[in-house]
């Protein structure tokens, strides 16, 4: 059968293959570039704009490496406004030239991977491969909601796209893939964009924000406006601004923004407590290596992360898994981000109160794996064994390597843990027997579900990206699926009856 066009015209780029030596000496290149970031950023993260020069707050940043070289340019409450207030000529482009326009960023920031994944290291502590992966996460978004873009528009009924504004809070734990991927919806859709990075990865933002621009994206219609979240209060409080907020961040923030002016048109994309469940039935070797990486992954500080393990009764007593999965945790590389073994870095701002109250209550006895501290952004893996409900780290996100090991006593129990969550954002199964994992599917509310694959790194197209349950606020079709560009659309409908 025919498949749709989108999925015809679109595939994934490939992540670099560390196994070549010409890439391995690549990366050297990109470290010694790297030691002075000054050199490529000059000293200041500007605030970008169609706006005056003028002088603005500057802020100096702690990081896990000491104190970043370059001073952090705030935006103020008539930066916004003037920004919010003007237009562009983004809305009169056809669609076939904006997609163009995200194709060339494609390509961009294909060439740019070098220096993507050397400010993310330098910025944020996230390790090379990790950040590697982010760019071509952030490199298919481009390219999918050029597709997405130009699919719906050729669709029967569809004959106008643009005008308005949307804005873009990104957070610091993707700091390239994310904020891409709600600036390009939105220009896609016909839409201006602010992006208001996190304040953390504002250098990140600045750097793909120039990649839009180099291949011609205007000023006009992308602005770059890191800022205190006060000077937005504004422009949150009226529901009237903003055709879309493009939040990723904490529930408690989206529940604030909600509460405080309930028509804001918010698309959040919040925390997850997220959960595997390894069953007797499982491969356990292969379920260890999966939930090793989701758990520890970018220092366990991503929304998709599994920090809930749940084993079955006859898995939990197994004292041969138990040492196989401590094992693997230990044997995980903690450390310096700029060397390439590291396979966990550092945190990427200071450790947070959440990770730091379960260090603080928890025993010696009851970790399966004691995490070191080391100053406040070194936090090695840690696994804390046999949890029960009522623990607090139960149903908090720690968003840090922790991971916490519950009992259940049979596939329905394991279920009913996950369940009873307050999140459903990803949840895994490991069971090679497929009738556990139909049950399992059948049952779980959640937005992301993997069978026997680590609940980490959805894969656009592939895997649209989203929650259920507390992990989503407002309306919000899944990121890297093929309703995001057009929830973002002004329909004008076709009159098909002339
Ligand atoms: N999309 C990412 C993943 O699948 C997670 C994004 C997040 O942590 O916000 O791992």
């Amino acid at each position: 059968s025919e498949l749709p066009k989108t999925q015809m015209e679109f595939a994934n780029v490939a992540n670099t293959d560390w196994v070549l030596l010409a890439n391995r000496n690549w990366l050297d290149d990109i470290k010694k570039r790297w030691k002075s970031p000054i050199d490529i950023l000059g000293s200041k993260i500007p605030v970008v704009a169609n706006l005056p020069e003028k002088n603005r707050t500057l802020i100096a940043l702690e990081a896990w490496d000491g104190v970043h070289p370059w001073k952090y340019e705030l935006a103020d409450i008539e930066d916004y406004q003037k920004v919010i207030g003007s237009d562009s000529e983004w809305t009169d482009y056809s669609i076939e030239k904006r997609a163009k326009l995200l194709r060339a960023a494609a390509v961009q920031m294909e060439k740019n991977r070098a220096d993507l994944i050397g400010v993310a290291v330098a910025e944020l502590g996230k390790t090379i491969a990790e950040v590697d992966v982010e760019v071509s996460e952030a490199i298919d978004f481009a390219n999918y909601y050029a597709q997405s873009a130009l699919d719906v528009f050729n669709s029967e009924g569809i004959i106008s796209m643009s005008g308005g504004i949307n804005l873009v809070l990104s957070p610091w734990n993707f700091p390239i893939a994310i904020p891409i991927g709600g600036v390009l919806a939105s220009l896609a859709a016909g839409k201006r964009v602010i992006l208001k990075p996190s304040q953390n990865a504002a250098a990140c933002g600045y750097l793909i924000a120039k990649t839009l621009w180099d291949v011609g994206i205007p000023k006009s219609a992308f602005a770059f406006l890191p800022a205190n979240e006060d000077t937005l209060d504004s422009f949150l409080t009226d529901d009237s601004v903003f055709d879309a907020v493009i939040l990723t961040g904490g529930t408690a923030t989206a529940k604030f923004l909600l509460e405080r002016t309930p028509k804001l048109k918010l698309y959040a994309e919040t925390g997850g407590k997220n959960a595997t469940i390894i069953t007797a039935l499982a491969d356990k070797e292969q379920a260890i290596k999966n939930v090793v990486q989701s758990a520890f992954g970018n220092a366990g500080q991503k929304c998709s992360a599994t920090s809930l393990l749940i084993l079955e009764e006859e898995v939990f007593n197994d004292l041969h898994f138990k040492n196989l999965l401590k094992d693997a945790a230990e044997s995980k590389v903690h450390g310096n981000p700029w060397v390439f073994n590291t396979e966990i870095g550092p945190l990427a701002v200071k450790i947070n109160d959440k990770l730091k109250r379960v260090l603080d209550n928890t025993t010696d006895s009851e970790w399966l794996l004691k995490p070191k501290l080391d100053g406040d952004f070194f936090l090695s893996p840690g696994i804390k064994w046999g949890i029960s409900y009522e623990n607090y780290e139960y149903n908090n996100e720690l968003f840090g390597p922790i991971l916490c090991v519950m009992k259940a006593k049979n596939l329905d129990h394991a279920i009913s843990l996950v369940d009873n969550l307050d999140y459903g954002l990803t949840s895994g199964i490991e069971s090679l027997d497929t009738n556990e994992v139909d049950y399992w599917l059948n049952s779980i509310k959640a937005g992301n579900l993997y069978a026997n694959r680590s609940t980490t790194g959805a894969i656009v197209q592939r895997q649209p990206f989203g929650g259920m349950k507390a992990s989503c606020f407002g309306f919000g079709m899944k990121a890297g699926g093929p309703n995001y560009v057009l929830q973002f659309l002004n329909k004008k409908e076709k009159d098909l009856t002339s």
